[in-house]
């Protein structure tokens, strides 16, 4: 079967977890990741959210209020409000997956303290607009979210370059992967100095047995997405046995993991590092994937496609869909798993609906993209993808 996706994981990664001295792996993540991503400062933390609730701690954002998207991951707004803050959602923009800037200008009030700008699925935040709002809201400090992105470039910029700080997720989900783990980087020394004093004080050291949780779990992942295996694992996910392993939120619950506070391990960052040197050509395997369904799906009843826009990074190639679950069932029975990523509404979700910054919606944008959107896989390489394109012919025509 071809799974969703896939981490570019191979012999490299698992040198890493052979390493010795095995100490030093996260400075070393650290030096390389900065290096990687144009900036003077990377800084590590358990998880990406870790260090989104540090980046607010160190910016004195307690209290404040966040305008997040009200079509991200669920995880971002958790943060927010683990760190003290109170999440406000704006909806995304018309024919776009990205937060609506025009509308989120409309939601800053004196209360704001930063905005959260998303480069969701890889697709660059608009810098123009963006800088339109530093500029009139100097009080607003800007966040970039790279999970999805990592490097991606509107006109030629960076974004995650393009604020005070960025936040990096990296699970075996993302671009590239360091087992679980988080990056903030930043260009700004103090900022960097307050995260790394944050850090000493709220984050503890990896215990032994962090480290071997961690390191059992990057051994199943390899073996999960052997092929003849991966038809089980799916069988396994479908009837809820790997819950614990890949459910990543309760509806009715803002929550943390249990061991958000506890540091990335050293084997987390020598994976880190091996998994940067494939960072570039990883990319333009998806660029190359993404043009190729572009090509090859343009007017396909029913299905409606994604743009590709220069200097995305297509964390994700994601179509939609009037009838998602029958095209998800169809397509899995010819064997090609697709993924329904951001299923739904933020600020809809019942954990969210009674908080205090509330604002009535609707999100309609949000709301029509939580139903409709699938993912296409992108790292079963060009066979895989042409698979998923005959298959898809085949459902839709
Ligand atoms: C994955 C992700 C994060 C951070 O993820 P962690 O699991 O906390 O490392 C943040 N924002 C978005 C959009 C994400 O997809």
């Amino acid at each position: 079967m071809i799974p969703r996706l896939k981490p570019a994981l191979g012999a490299r990664e698992l040198a890493a977890l052979a390493r010795v001295p095995s100490r030093g792996g996260v400075g070393a993540f650290e030096a390389a990741f900065a290096r990687e991503m144009g900036q003077r400062h990377a800084v590590a933390f358990p998880y990406g959210r870790t260090g989104l609730v540090m980046v607010l701690k160190a910016l004195g954002l307690e209290g404040r209020e966040v305008i997040c998207p009200a079509y991200t991951c669920v995880v971002v707004p958790h943060a927010v409000v683990a760190a003290g803050a109170e999440p406000v959602f704006v909806d995304s923009r018309p024919g776009d997956f990205n937060m609506d800037l025009e509308l989120a200008r409309e939601a800053i009030t004196e209360r704001t303290g930063a905005i959260v700008a998303t480069s969701i699925f890889g697709y660059p935040v608009d810098l123009d607009r963006l800088d339109a709002i530093r500029r009139d809201f100097p009080h607003v400090r800007v966040i970039q979210d790279c999970a999805h992105s990592f490097a991606a470039e509107w006109r030629g910029r960076p974004v995650q370059r393009e604020g005070d700080a960025a936040i990096f997720g990296l699970n075996v989900s993302k671009l590239v992967t360091s087992i679980f783990g988080g990056m903030v980087t930043t260009d700004h020394d103090e900022l960097a100095h307050a995260l790394r004093a944050l850090r000493e004080r709220e984050v503890h050291p990896a215990s032994p047995a962090k480290e071997a949780r961690r390191l059992a779990y990057l051994l199943a992942v390899y073996p999960a997405f052997w092929p003849p295996l991966y038809t089980l694992v799916n069988r396994l996910e479908r009837s809820g046995v790997l819950d614990r392993f890949v459910r990543y939120y309760d509806e009715s619950q803002i929550t943390m993991p249990g061991d958000y506070l506890e540091m990335m391990t050293s084997t987390e960052g020598w994976v880190g590092v091996a998994q940067l040197r494939r960072y570039r050509q990883i990319v333009e395997r998806r660029r190359a994937l993404a043009a190729l369904y572009d090509r090859e799906l343009r007017g396909l009843p029913g299905l409606e496609l994604p743009p590709l826009v220069e200097g995305a990074t297509y964390s994700h190639y994601v179509p939609r869909t009037g009838n998602r679950a029958a095209l998800l069932d169809a397509a899995l029975r010819r064997g090609v798993q697709l993924g329904q990523l951001i299923e739904y509404c933020i600020p809809a979700m019942q954990s969210y609906r009674a908080r205090p910054a509330a604002r009535p919606g609707p999100w309609p944008v949000a709301d029509e993209l939580s139903r409709t959107t699938v993912n296409l896989p992108l790292s079963a390489g060009e066979r895989g993808a042409r698979k998923v394109i005959g298959v898809l012919r085949e459902v839709l025509r």
